[in-house]
């Protein structure tokens, strides 16, 4: 028995026997990771050069207080972010929330009364529905008279274009299109299908201004949605972009206009991106975005040998572990409920943070049914590190992400498994 397995075993009851199954597993799954370190390091590349490029330097990472006009570190990080973006222009702000807030000041900044809204994607994320008005909200774009219209995925999770041609009317301003599966059964969009969609609805009416809701989307693929079409991106900066460091933010990229809409939105009409102080953050979200392709491939990583795993034991996964990845999240289908406890436990008592405690099922507001969170992570509700949720619901899905290491998320996993072996939820074969 080597040092390494000999320590897991003493320090976390890992059994040597999970250890070899862990073992197999990870050499099943090696000759993938060939590929994801050679997007790594392409990403990693494509930062560099655009700090090289914008003249990063120690001035910019000053803080700036009150208004925060002249915020040279602010301006020259918004630059960054659209030239990692392929994009013409950025915002990217800690006055930005979270990822929600984000694509909210997209949309408003860039609808007005009249206008539509439409998804052809299916239902969006959950948060987006208040915003939308899908679910009655005070403030929803429903309430300013902007309609929503949407074309669901077809059965195989497939586009729909038929009917989202049929869909695309005089109305229509603004399509959002939804890039990860987020917390739904389906199959995420890959960066290449994300363009032939975009195309397609400019075809029809090339004034559309297309968003991508690109959350847990960056730099898995060695394209952005702004390189194949798309006017505007955005996402939350305590998932991908921030790399594990920023402590809050969200971003907007795309072209010029639609982003200043945006930040006439943010801010106020009339000052838009020239306000906004940073208060000593923007060193964190520069070296955070320096490290968010190596942390998103960690995450890739894990999502891989969580996929292989739970395969392996007889349970649905999406995406398989072979499957070529198009975000971070892993969706496993766990089969009862008690699984589901066993395994979210066991990610909570792999974490840095909060390790001793042990998260429970509740009735989450704006939920249907208990929710069960494993997050101890070191910024609240981060989600880039090692964190499962999951409605506790037939047919059970967890839905896995993160881990701002490769070998942190193999741990973590590891000790969820070993959880269920304990709680008597899984055995494992001689
Ligand atoms: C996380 C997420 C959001 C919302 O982000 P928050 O930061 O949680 O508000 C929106 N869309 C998708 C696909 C997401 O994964």
């Amino acid at each position: 028995m080597d040092f390494l397995t000999q320590y897991m075993e003493k320090e976390f009851h890992i059994h040597k026997k999970t250890q070899q199954f862990c073992a197999n597993i990870e050499k099943e799954i090696t000759p993938l990771f060939h590929e994801i370190d050679r997007n790594t390091e392409y990403n990693q590349a494509k930062v560099l050069r655009a700090m090289q490029k914008n003249r990063v330097s120690d001035i910019h990472f000053a803080a700036t207080t009150g208004y925060g006009y002249n915020d040279m570190g602010r301006d020259t990080l918004e630059q960054v972010y659209a030239d990692v973006f392929g994009a013409e222009a950025g915002l990217v702000r800690p006055q930005l929330i979270s990822g929600t807030h984000a694509l909210t000041v997209a949309l408003f900044g860039n609808l007005r009364p009249g206008d539509e809204l439409l998804s052809p994607v299916g239902k969006p994320y959950d948060t987006l529905e208040g915003v939308i008005g899908i679910r009655d909200t005070v403030g929803s774009l429903k309430e300013y008279n902007i309609t929503y219209r949407q074309v669901d995925l077809l059965e195989d999770g497939s586009i729909d274009y038929e009917n989202i041609k049929k869909a695309i009317t005089s109305k229509t301003k603004m399509v959002t299109i939804q890039r990860s599966k987020g917390y739904e059964w389906r199959p995420t969009l890959s960066v290449k299908e994300i363009g032939t969609l975009i195309q397609f609805i400019k075809s029809i009416k090339p004034d559309v201004i297309c968003m991508v809701d690109n959350c847990y989307g960056e730099f898995v693929d060695v394209i952005e949605p702004t390189e194949v079409g798309a006017d505007l991106a955005v996402g939350s900066l305590i998932k991908n972009p921030g790399g594990g460091l920023a402590p809050i933010g969200g971003y907007i990229v795309g072209r010029e206009q639609y982003v200043e809409n945006s930040a006439y939105r943010l801010t106020a009409p009339g000052l838009g991106k020239e306000v906004g102080a940073t208060l000593g953050l923007t060193q964190s979200f520069f070296q955070g975005l320096f490290l968010a392709p190596q942390v998103v491939s960690g995450s890739i990583k894990g999502a891989i040998f969580a996929a292989k795993i739970f395969e392996s034991l007889g349970f649905e996964v999406m995406p398989h572990s072979m499957e070529k990845r198009h975000d971070i999240i892993q969706a496993i289908q766990m089969q009862n409920s008690e699984n589901v406890i066993a395994f979210c436990q066991g990610i909570q008592k792999g974490a840095p943070v909060d390790s001793f405690v042990k998260p429970e099922p509740w009735d989450m507001p704006g939920y249907d049914c208990p929710v069960i969170m494993a997050a101890g992570s070191f910024i609240q509700g981060s989600s880039i590190e090692l964190s499962a949720d999951a409605p506790i619901k037939p047919p059970y899905t967890v839905f896995l992400q993160g881990g701002l290491s490769w070998h942190h998320a193999k741990m973590g996993i590891m000790i969820a498994l070993q959880n269920m072996i304990n709680e008597g939820r899984i055995h494992l074969k001689k």
